[in-house]
C-alpha cells in the first residue's frame, strides 16, 4: 500500500478513536496532545490525573498518584531507548477501564514504531504495546459490559501494555475464555486477529482450497494454520528451522517446508501436484512476492501481511492466472469486521481450534531483549512480556 494511503487510512481510524477517547476523558484539545495510537501520550496522562476534579479529594489523590512500572520510550531509536521506569498509574474516566496487565504481547510493529520507521509515530514519550491480557482493575462511569475482576484481553488500548496497568476504552476490552491463559491472551488480537481477518475478510478462503502460510512459525502464521485447518483447508506452512517446521506440523499443517532451503518452492508446487495454491498468506513479501505469484493456481490470491522493503514482480504471472495481490493493515479494519473477528476468536479459543502458542515469556524489564530477538529468525510462537 502506498505510504500516503496507509497514513490517511490509519489517521482516519485513529482520529475516530482519539476523538472518542478525548471526549470521554473530558480534556480540552490543548491539554490533550495528538494520540494517533488510540493512546494518550504520557504527558497527557499526567495532565489528566492532575487536572481531575477529584484531585482535591485526598482519597482519590492517593489513588491517582500511585505508581506503576512501565517501559517508556522518550526518543525513537535502537531497542535500548526503552527504559523501565515508574510512572503514574492511569485512572479510568467515563467509558474507560483500567486493566491490570498480566501479560503483554510483543509484535514486530512495536519495533518499527520504537525505531520511528513506522507510518504512525506516537507522540513522545510513550508506553509501547498494542495488546495484552489481564484483569479489569477499575471502570469509569457508564461502563456496563465489564466490572473489576473480569478476565480480559485488550487490543490497541489508550495507553500501552508494556506496563503494570493499561487504560482502555470499554470497546477495546474483550472477554478472555476461562481456558485461555493470560500469556496466550496477550497474543490474541494482533496475531490471531490478523490471521482471522486475512483468511475470512481478505482471502475469502474456502474449505476446498489449498493455503500456503509463508512464514507459519510466528504468531500470525501459527494462528492461520490452526484456523485454516479447522475450516477444512489443505494447509502448507513454511519455517526457517527444524523446530519451527515441527511446530507448524503439530499445529495442523499437512506439509511444512523450510524457506531457507534451496528449491523449497518447487517442493511446494510438487505437494499440490503442480496445480498451485489458491491462497498465500505472506509474512515477508519483500523477499517472497515474486515467487508467490508463480506458486498460485488459477484465481489465486496473495494476501500481503508483512513486508520490510521493495521487490520486483512479473505482472504476467498475475495475468496468466487471473490472480490478485491484496494487502492490509489490521489498524484499517472496519468496525463490522472487527466485531466479526472478536466473535470468531472467542468461539475459536473457547472450542480450542485457536490455541495461541507462547514461544517466549520474559519479565517486563527485558523488553530490549524481546525487541532484539523478535527480529531474528527462529520464531516459535509469540513473545510475551510479564509485568
Ligand atoms: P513473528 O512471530 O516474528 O514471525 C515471523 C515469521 O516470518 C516467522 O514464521 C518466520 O519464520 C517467518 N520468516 C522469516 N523469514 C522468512 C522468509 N524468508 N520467508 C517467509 N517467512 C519468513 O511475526 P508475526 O507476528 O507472525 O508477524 C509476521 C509479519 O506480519 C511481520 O512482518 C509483522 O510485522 C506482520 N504483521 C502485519 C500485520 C498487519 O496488520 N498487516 C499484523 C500483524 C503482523 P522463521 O523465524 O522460522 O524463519
Amino acid at each position: 500500500m502506498e505510504r500516503r494511503t496507509l497514513i490517511a487510512q490509519c489517521t482516519k481510524f485513529y482520529m475516530r478513536q482519539t476523538n472518542l477517547a478525548h471526549n470521554l476523558a473530558g480534556l480540552s484539545s490543548t491539554g490533550f496532545s495528538l494520540c494517533y495510537w488510540r493512546r494518550i501520550d504520557i504527558a497527557a496522562l499526567t495532565r489528566q490525573n492532575s487536572l481531575s476534579p477529584l484531585a482535591n479529594n485526598h482519597k482519590f489523590r492517593a489513588r491517582e498518584m500511585s505508581k506503576m512500572k512501565a517501559i517508556v520510550v522518550h526518543e525513537f531509536g535502537a531497542p535500548e531507548v526503552m527504559k523501565l521506569e515508574e510512572f503514574t498509574t492511569p485512572k479510568a474516566a467515563a467509558g474507560q477501564a483500567v486493566v491490570r496487565i498480566h501479560a503483554a504481547g510483543v509484535n514486530p510493529f512495536d519495533t518499527y514504531m520504537r525505531a520511528g520507521t513506522y507510518a504512525i509515530k506516537p507522540p513522545l514519550p510513550y508506553i509501547p504495546g498494542g495488546e495484552g491480557a489481564g484483569v479489569v482493575d477499575s471502570v469509569g462511569e457508564g461502563v456496563t459490559k465489564f466490572k473489576p475482576g473480569d478476565r480480559v484481553y485488550v487490543g490497541h488500548p489508550i495507553t500501552g501494555t508494556y506496563a503494570e496497568y493499561s487504560l482502555a476504552l470499554e470497546s477495546q476490552l474483550h472477554r478472555l475464555p476461562e481456558r485461555t491463559t493470560f500469556s496466550q491472551g496477550a497474543g490474541i488480537y494482533v496475531a490471531c486477529g490478523t490471521a482471522y481477518h486475512a483468511l475470512y475478510h481478505h482471502a475469502n478462503a474456502r474449505a476446498s482450497e489449498t493455503l500456503l502460510v509463508h512464514g507459519a512459525s510466528g504468531g500470525v502464521g501459527i494462528a492461520a494454520v490452526q484456523i485454516a485447518r479447522a475450516i477444512g483447508m489443505t494447509v502448507i506452512g513454511t519455517a526457517g528451522t527444524d523446530k519451527g517446521l515441527e511446530l507448524v506440523r503439530r499445529e495442523g499443517a499437512h506439509h511444512a517446508f523450510n524457506h531457507k532451503t534451496a528449491g523449497y518452492t518447487d517442493a511446494i508446487l510438487k505437494a499440490t501436484n503442480g496445480r498451485g495454491v489458491d491462497v498465500v498468506l505472506e509474512m515477508l513479501a519483500n523477499i517472497n512476492l515474486a515467487a508467490d505469484l508463480k506458486l498460485l493456481a488459477r484465481f489465486g490470491r496473495v494476501i500481503v501481511i508483512g513486508s520490510r522493503g521493495d521487490i520486483s514482480i512479473t505482472p504476467r504471472d498475475l495475468m496468466a492466472r487471473t490472480a490478485s495481490v491484496r494487502g492490509f493493515v489490521l489498524w484499517g479494519i472496519s468496525e463490522a469486521d472487527e466485531a466479526d473477528v472478536h466473535a470468531g476468536l472467542y468461539a475459536g479459543l473457547d472450542n480450542a481450534t485457536i490455541r495461541p502458542v507462547v514461544g517466549k515469556e520474559l519479565p517486563l524489564g527485558e523488553a530490549v531483549r524481546a525487541h532484539k530477538e523478535i527480529m531474528e529468525t527462529g520464531a516459535l510462537g509469540k513473545t510475551i512480556l510479564i509485568p
